[in-house]
């Protein structure tokens, strides 16, 4: 097995995110990140049976004294709630979970947002490691601590930060990922070149047919590179009080998207989460491009390159530009002088822009 990659998320809490194919069956590298003698693997019903058997038995070999529960939840954001949650901690409670007792959170972001959000409560605040099996999960929701779950009337309203111990990302698990979810995930990986580094939307552009095939080597650097952006901006504003929020680029108008067709991505008939981001994201880019902040060729460049990863790039017909300007009203990212959005200055580099003028977002959204 080639040695993984790594990459570290440095400051106070600081921990490493390690990738690379195998990982979920080397159980020393599992067992070096577990401290106690107990454990709670969560997981969900579709990752569950292909992967949980294994990790565990990997872990059982390298730390034969380990205390182990497992928790598994059916698949699905309707999934990640407080019900949940609360049958999450009977499962730390049932398994006798001390201070040093971790959660492992093998899933996706759902999974890792529930696991971590448990974590974060139990006892105060105990361990967890993430164990990504979605590419969403290895270069976004795994890495920098935030920890949720949803209510009936919104996503993520609950959560708390609580940064990982640590993060392994076996990217074999890549293989048995629908499709939809892995183009979902390139659309985040997208966002990542979009607004730090041209230099990465040019990789992207020659490495599409590859990422698409799912090619190791391409997936590898695709992750490591995504996970680098992402740990910058995490160590230097842990808490999301000032740059981390440029990683909402595409993420105002997407999020308006998500809501008013009632995430109906979630079961399948309308966009997911990273199709609706990269909708979000041509949007941005136009405004950028009409409020004379960012060239229109650089707009069409990105809009291109969702294309040819698959993703969808224009609003699904039936939604209302009104009823999205006014659900981007809605949104946490509104203030009084009027909407803020992530927007370019140019392909690679992006501001938060406050006071953004309901016309010019209107005459986007009509287009
Ligand atoms: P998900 O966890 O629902 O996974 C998508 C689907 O893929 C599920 O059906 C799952 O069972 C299945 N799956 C997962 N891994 C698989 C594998 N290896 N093989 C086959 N099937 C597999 O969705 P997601 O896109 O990973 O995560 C979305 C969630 O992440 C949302 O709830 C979102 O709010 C959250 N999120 C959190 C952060 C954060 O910073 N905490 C960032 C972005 C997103
Ligand atoms: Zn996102």
């Amino acid at each position: 097995m080639n040695a993984p990659r790594k990459v570290e998320v440095s400051g106070e809490a600081g921990y490493s995110i390690e990738i690379g194919p195998g990982l979920l069956g080397d159980g020393a590298r599992l067992a070096r990140a577990l401290r106690g003698r107990h454990a709670l693997v969560v997981s969900d019903g579709n990752v569950a049976p292909l992967y949980l058997d294994g990790a565990l038995a990997a872990l059982a070999e390298a730390k034969p004294g380990l205390s182990v529960a497992t928790f598994t939840i059916p698949p699905g954001e309707h999934e990640k709630t407080l019900e949940r949650f609360t049958e999450c901690l009977h499962a730390l409670s049932e398994l006798g979970a001390t201070r040093d007792a971790t959660v492992l959170a093998l899933g996706g972001g759902v999974v890792g947002d529930l696991a971590g959000f448990a974590a974060a409560c139990w006892m105060r605040g105990i361990d967890c490691v993430q164990l990504p099996t979605t590419l969403l999960a290895m270069v976004d929701s795994s890495v920098g601590g935030k920890t949720a779950v949803d209510l009936p009337s919104g996503k993520n309203l609950v959560g708390a930060f609580h940064p990982p111990r640590a993060v392994i990302a076996d990217t074999s698990t890549l293989r048995t990922l629908p499709d939809r979810e892995l183009r979902a995930g390139l659309a985040e990986v997208v966002k990542y070149g979009a607004i730090f580094d041209a230099g990465f939307l040019d990789w992207l552009e020659s490495h599409a047919e590859a990422l698409l095939a799912r090619d190791d080597a391409a997936l590898a650097e695709a992750i490591a590179r995504s996970c680098a952006f992402k740990a910058d901006v995490v160590a230097r504003d842990p808490y999301e009080r000032g740059d981390r929020a440029m990683l909402n680029f595409g993420h105002t108008f997407g999020h308006a998207i998500e809501t008013e067709q009632g995430y109906a991505g979630t079961t399948g008939d309308g966009l997911n989460h990273g199709e609706a981001v990269a909708v979000g994201m041509v949007l941005a880019a136009r405004l950028s491009a009409a409020l004379g902040r960012a060239g229109a060729a650089d707009a069409e460049r990105l809009q291109r390159l969702l294309e040819r990863l698959g993703l969808p790039v224009r609003i699904p017909a039936g939604l209302d530009p009104q009823a999205l300007l006014a659900r981007m009203r809605l949104d946490k990212k509104a203030d009084a002088s009027g909407l803020r959005f992530v927007l370019w200055d140019r392909a690679g580099a992006a501001r938060i822009v406050s006071g953004v003028a309901d016309e010019q977002v209107l005459a986007v959204l009509r287009e």
